[in-house]
């Protein structure tokens, strides 16, 4: 299989980039094609605006996504946009790695989620959920953070980390129609020992081994929901 992996950490050494190392490493030796695209290393320009755009369809007023379909049928997308919906398009399970930054994603992943899942190509209107421009496609989140796992379970002082990590789960990942996998959470990740960190990268590879395994996550289906997207219930 195809993977393709996101990672966004500043520090080359950091824990975080030692998960997205041991995902190559182990894809590549169990004969998978692994594309690495490391945002801090590449300088990502997280920045939308119209220099994405190749063409205008208005050159006066910048509606950003109206910009994005016209752009991606006459293939004017900027080059770095388009390098990456080569990657993404190929993939058959993206991972994205990070740290947990604020309840989300750093910023310069969330610069390549708005500028890289291109309307019109990637979703747009009812080509959402299990309808999406990604159907087929597995996606994984694998983070670290600072906080402790009892502090985001459902009655924990944050709440969920399902429900923290909903906006990429299920508004990025769900709503493009890919196959959302549980994540892999490493909790607590700087206070711990040397020895402990070595156990939680030794489960993200258990984790991986088991992908096939694992129980995807529940998203909405078109099927239940008008032309209005308003519920069939109703
Ligand atoms: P690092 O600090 O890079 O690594 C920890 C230690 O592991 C280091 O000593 C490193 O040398 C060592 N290490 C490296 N490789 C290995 C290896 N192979 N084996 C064993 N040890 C190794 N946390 C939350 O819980 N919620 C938040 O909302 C949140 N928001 C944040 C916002 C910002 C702006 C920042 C900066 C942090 C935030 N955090 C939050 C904390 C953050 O999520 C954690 O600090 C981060 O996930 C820790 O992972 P790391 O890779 O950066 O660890």
């Amino acid at each position: 299989m195809n993977v393709f992996i996101v990672h966004a950490h500043p520090e080359p050494n950091s824990f975080t980039s030692a998960m997205k190392d041991a995902a190559v490493a182990d894809f590549t030796a169990a004969g998978h094609e692994v594309v690495v695209s490391d945002l801090y290393a590449m300088n990502w320009n997280p920045i939308a605006s119209a220099a994405d755009f190749g063409t205008r369809g208005n050159p006066e007023y910048l509606n950003y996504a109206l910009e994005q379909r016209a752009n991606a049928d006459a293939d004017t997308l900027a080059p770095d946009i388009e390098a990456e919906l080569v990657k993404l398009q190929a993939a058959d399970l993206v991972i994205f790695s990070f740290p947990l930054y604020w309840f989300s994603v750093p910023a310069i992943m969330k610069g390549w989620i708005d500028r890289v899942l291109v309307s019109g190509r990637i979703y747009g209107g009812r080509r959402i959920y299990d309808r999406g421009g990604m159907a087929g496609k597995r996606a994984l989140l694998a983070l670290t953070c600072g906080g402790r796992d009892y502090m985001m379970a459902p009655d924990g002082i944050h709440g969920d980390i399902q429900q923290i990590l909903k906006p990429v789960l299920q508004g990025t990942f769900g709503y493009i129609g890919m196959t959302v996998l549980p994540p892999f959470v490493g909790y607590h990740i700087p206070y711990l020992s040397p020895e402990v960190r070595s156990d939680i990268l030794g489960q993200y590879r258990q984790y991986l081994h088991g992908l096939d395994a694992l129980e995807p996550l529940v998203m909405p289906s078109l099927a239940h929901f008008d032309p209005q997207m308003k519920p069939l219930s109703v």
